[in-house]
Parts: structure tokens; sequence; C-alpha cells
């Protein structure tokens, strides 16, 4: 009986994403009286001893380098095949991308309960019911687990990640990876830029902006917070931006630690993709701009002029 906890990981290095799992399987693990352990998919450069500085005691890792990159059907088969092998009882990763498309397949191989998007550690006092946003956040449910095994998808920025001592003992774990039906025959990936998923500043713009041509402040801002870029659903309709720029609920679903909003109004379909982020801070004219509800900080002020002095203070930060 143990936690396994899937550290998911993008070229060879480990996700953020899984740092905060990690911490949240550690404690339920302690919750429920038994041990935590990692599970790391693929080659991966990191030093993976180091893991037991968020408190897992083992790190199991199936080096194959098929696993490189994500496949989810032959993902959830080695997750599931792993949870076997080491006995575990209930199974943890991001609700991130990855998490999103393997945690079902994983439940449904072990025939176990699942919850996604889970926000906090579950009650544990006489059921085991975890805690879920629903409607986009704007609800929430409790979902109680009945299975002998139990997979959670932990929604990202939910749980503070913490560090401690420690090392991991590294053990390498025999389970057969087959050949992929899927096989990868190239990776094309936008050169030079923060992907916006895994970023921890979002820089991102709405029609405010009025036009492409004026998307040049909006780079440097991004550029000098080595931010990632994101758009308002407008904007990439209009084709004044990419589509993969495009958040919210139709979109790109973030949660970055700051999400600056510039002239995007704040529609309740471009929140429901952002409002995870840990803070918002909303630079708009019109001071009824429903975005100012949701902002921890905002400048009521044309975008034309707010922006570029922005970028100029922290330049001067940065050269100082
Ligand atoms: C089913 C459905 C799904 C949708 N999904 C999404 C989605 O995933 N993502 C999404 O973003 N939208 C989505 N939408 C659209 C959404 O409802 C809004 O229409 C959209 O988010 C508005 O984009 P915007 O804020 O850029 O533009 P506007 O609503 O036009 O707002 C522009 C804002 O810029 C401000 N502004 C103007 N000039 C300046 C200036 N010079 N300086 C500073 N501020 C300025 C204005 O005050 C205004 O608040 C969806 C809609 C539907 C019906």
């Amino acid at each position: 009986m143990s936690v396994l906890i899937f550290v998911d990981q993008t070229e060879n290095h480990i996700k953020k994403s899984s740092f905060e799992v990690l911490t949240y399987g550690v404690k339920l693990a302690a919750q429920i009286g038994t041990t935590a352990e990692a599970l790391v998919l693929g080659t991966v450069n990191d030093d993976l001893a180091a893991l037991g500085k968020y408190g897992v005691t083992k790190v199991h890792q199936v080096a194959n380098e098929t696993l490189n990159h994500v496949d989810t059907q032959l993902y959830a088969k080695v997750i599931a095949e792993a949870a076997t092998a080491t006995a575990a009882t209930v199974i943890v990763m991001s609700h991130n991308q990855t998490g999103k498309a393997i945690a079902a397949r994983v439940s449904a191989r072990l025939k176990a309960g699942l919850v996604t998007a889970a926000i906090a550690l579950p009650d544990t006092s006489t059921s085991f019911t975890v805690k879920r946003a629903v409607f986009s956040g704007k609800a929430f449910a409790n979902v109680s687990i009945a299975t002998a095994i139990k997979v959670i998808s932990l929604n990202p920025n939910s749980f503070h990640v913490s560090i401690g001592e420690g090392t991991a003992a590294v053990l390498a774990l025999n389970v057969a990876v087959d050949t992929s039906k899927i096989i990868v025959k190239a990776v094309h990936k936008v050169s030079g830029e923060v992907p916006l998923t895994e970023a921890d500043i979002v820089v991102s713009a709405g029609r405010g902006l009025k036009g492409p041509e004026n998307w040049g402040m909006i780079e440097e801002l991004a550029h000098e917070l080595h931010a990632a870029k994101a758009c308002s659903r407008p904007v990439a309709d209009s084709d004044w931006r990419p589509h993969h720029e495009h958040v919210g609920q139709t979109g790109v679903q973030i949660a970055p630690n700051l999400y600056i909003a510039i002239g995007i109004s704040g529609a309740i379909q471009h929140l429901a993709g952002v409002n995870r982020s840990k803070v918002i801070v909303v630079i708009n004219k019109d001071p009824e701009a429903p975005f100012f509800k949701a902002a921890d900080y905002g400048i009521v002020g044309d975008a034309f002029e707010v922006v570029p002095q922005l970028t100029a203070e922290i330049k001067k930060m940065h050269n100082s």
C-alpha cells in the first residue's frame, strides 16, 4: 500500500507542476499512514534522488526512451502497470495537459475511482472525499471514492509546494513498454518562446490593443519578464495572434503565478481559462471593466501609455 505520484517530464526535465503534486502526494500518504513514492517515465537529466527533498522515499523510473514523448495510451498502460507493481492504492498526477489525457485511462485500467481537478487533500475521516472545482472554477463538488484503488489529478496552483531535506532511492522499474501504435516522426516547436502552459508569468492582451501592429509592446514586456504571451479569443479569431495563444474556456487553460491582462474586458469565458492564476494584474482604460473584480492589482489607464512605462521600469530594475 502506497501513494504513487506520477512525475511528469518534458524534454528530459521534470515539469514544475510535478513539484506541487509531489507535495500533495506526500501529505496524502502521511494522512492515510502510508509511504509516498514517485514514478518517472522516460529518460530525465535532472537529479531524481533530489526528489527526496519533497518527501518521497523512492523514485521508480521506467527509463525507456519511447516514453520521452507523451503517448497517452502507452503512458496510461505503463502507469497502471507501475501502480500494480508497486502495490499503490492511490495514484496522483497533475491535472495538466498530460494528466487530463491519462487520468481517466489509468483509472479505467485499474478499475479505480477517479477525481479530476482536485483542489484539496481528501477528507479521510469517515470516507475518502475529494474537493474538486466544477463549472470552470465557479463552484466546488465533494466527490467520494469508494473503490480500493483511487486516482486523483490535482488542479495546478491548488497546493503550496513544500521542500525539505532528503534523498530518495532511485529504482529502475521493469515494466514492459510495448511498441507504441503512434510513431513520433518529428516534433515541431514554437522556437524561442516560453510554453504557455508551463510559464510562470503570462502577458496577455485583448481587443483593446486595436490591431496586430500594436503587439510589439506586448512582446517587449513579455521578453523583459521572460513571460509567455497569450490573447483573448477575438484576437485569435481575427488572426491578430496565433490560435495557440488563445486562453479561456474554449482556448488554453492556464495557472501561472502572474497573469497580466492588457486591454481585455474579463468576460466569463476568458476568466474560465485564467482564474487559477496566483496573481492577476489588469490594465484597462475602463474602470468598470469586469476584469477588475477578478484582479489582485489593477491599473486604470490607456495601455499605450501604461505598458511602455511598465516595461521601461522593469528594464531599469534589471539594469540596476
Ligand atoms: C461560447 C463562447 C466561448 C468563448 N470562449 C472564449 C475564450 O476561450 N476566451 C476568450 O477570451 N473569449 C471567449 N469568448 C468571447 C468572450 O465572451 C469575449 O467576447 C472576449 O473575451 C472579449 O475579448 P476582449 O476582452 O479582448 O475584447 P472586448 O470585450 O472588446 O474588450 C476590450 C477591452 O479593452 C479595453 N480597452 C480598449 N482600449 C484600451 C486601451 N487603449 N487601453 C486599455 N484598455 C483598453 C476596453 O475597456 C475593454 O474592456 C467566448 C464566447 C462564447 C460565446
